[in-house]
């Protein structure tokens, strides 16, 4: 069975970047009939924070992203530990005490000589004694001794990837404080929790071939795995410092449905073009992780809203209610107002203005040439309540009086009415308006 996860850590909150591998992992889950994981890397006990695991799940659940199984880290730290105990007894495992401004020495060196900047290995070489003498300093971490050989695997979406070990630093598995870092215990979940297909940014490609190695050195089989590219701005800057405002909770609150996002995140970056899907099965069925590609992917949030906007239209009234409800649209004259804006919104939340206009009117918007036309139109205007004829009455008669026909007539009317040169059609909307602030 196919088992995909996805493994945030709950030091922040979900932002675009971050949907795309729960979104690909999802979908592959959901595509083959398997099983989706959520797990909460949270080894990092200063940095992790409940209202961020929280946020988390919100996220997911209002994106429809429903994991099988949720799992966290920090309640598996004997597995991890269990797996430490082995690769030292294999020999894999090998404690070092430099500080972090010893290897920041170390790495301007390197770089300096021209060197790539790859851990020494000098605490190898360190003998018992002078083990000891540190240990009484400093508590020592813990690295993985990479096999300096090359490590190969075929990649989802980049393809095949060899990479060199001897150009990767040994990596930490276990800081000097003791804490699990996050390298080994995903080793450890990927395995115990039997994960098939792991997909991630690209930003970590280098951690997935050491990890390839520790899982060798544990006895334990790979999945597969791609990576994704990572999204930039719209010019191709890096999207990195921008991601606060792109959380999903932010999107959310701005009004983006979650239909709108989910299917724009699974086609950015594809072969194959973007397109509205009103239901999850849509998503997945046309899902293909082949079709992505390695360059970096443009992401503009401003995507979103037309999108949103064409989701909203074709809604029937039974899925805004909850809108319509809380901005105070009375029961039967829902579906009629829902039918006359929904054209003319691109978030849920602007209903309310429309709302608005209908219960409390607008103020009128007169260009000055058109003052005394507005003036004598306004005497022709049918009495309230309007019906859906009112507006052809009342053009009718002032064209009659006015001798003004097509955009001249009708604009100044709109804008005297509406406060505004757009909007839904205006025999459709005059039944619904209850007040006319240019009557005076
Ligand atoms: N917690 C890691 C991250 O958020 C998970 C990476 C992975 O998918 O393995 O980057």
């Amino acid at each position: 069975m196919t088992v995909t996860r996805f493994a945030p850590s709950p030091t922040g909150y979900l932002h675009v970047g971050n949907l795309r591998t729960a979104l690909f992992n999802f979908l592959i889950a959901r595509k083959s009939g398997g099983k989706f994981i959520l797990r909460l890397d949270d080894t990092d006990p200063e940095r992790s924070k409940p209202e961020y695991a929280d946020g988390i799940k919100k996220d997911l659940e209002w994106l429809g992203l429903e994991w099988d199984q949720v799992e966290t880290q920090s309640s598996r730290l004997d597995r991890y530990q269990e797996a430490a105990d082995r690769l030292r007894e294999r020999e894999r495992f090998y404690e070092a005490f430099e500080t972090p401004t010893e290897l920041d020495l170390k790495r301007k060196k390197q770089l300096n000589m021209g060197n790539p900047p790859v851990y020494d290995r000098a605490a190898l070489r360190l003998s018992d004694t002078e083990k000891d003498a540190l240990r009484s300093e400093r508590p020592g971490h813990w690295r993985f001794l990479l096999d300096q050989s090359r490590i190969n695997w075929n990649d989802g979406i980049l393809g095949d990837i060899s990479i060199d070990a001897a150009s990767v630093s040994d990596p930490v598995l276990i800081r000097g404080d003791g804490q699990i870092l996050y390298t080994l215990a995903s080793v450890v979940d990927d395995t115990d929790m039997g994960i098939t297909h792991v997909v991630r940014g690209s930003d970590h490609v280098t951690n997935t071939a050491t990890q390839i190695q520790i899982m060798e050195a544990l006895g334990f089989d790979a999945p597969n795995f791609a990576h994704h590219s990572l999204l930039t701005g719209p010019q191709g800057e890096a999207l990195s410092k921008r991601l606060g405002t792109l959380a999903l909770r932010d999107l959310r609150e701005r009004g983006v449905e979650p239909m709108a996002l989910l299917s724009h995140m699974a086609r950015l970056g594809a072969s194959e073009p973007v397109e509205l899907c009103t239901e999850m099965q849509q998503l997945v069925d046309g899902f293909d992780l082949s079709n992505f590609g390695a360059p970096p992917t443009k992401f503009d949030e401003q995507d979103l809203f037309p999108l949103t906007a064409k989701y909203l239209h074709d809604l029937p009234v039974s899925e805004v209610k909850d809108t319509l409800n809380e901005i105070g649209v009375p029961e039967d004259l829902q579906e009629r107002f829902w039918n006359v804006a929904r054209a003319n919104i691109t978030v849920k939340s602007d209903l309310a203005g429309w709302w608005e206009l209908c219960t409390k009117g607008a103020d009128p918007v007169i260009d000055d040439d058109d003052t005394e036309f507005v003036a004598e139109a306004l005497k022709l205007l049918p009495d309230m309540p309007f019906t859906p004829e009112s507006w052809s009455t009342w053009t009718s008669a002032v064209k009659e009086a006015s001798g003004r026909k097509g955009r001249g007539l009708f604009m100044p009317l709109r804008k005297a009415l509406t406060g505004m040169e757009h909007g839904p059609d205006m025999s459709q909307l005059m039944p619904l308006l209850q007040v006319v602030r240019a009557k005076g």
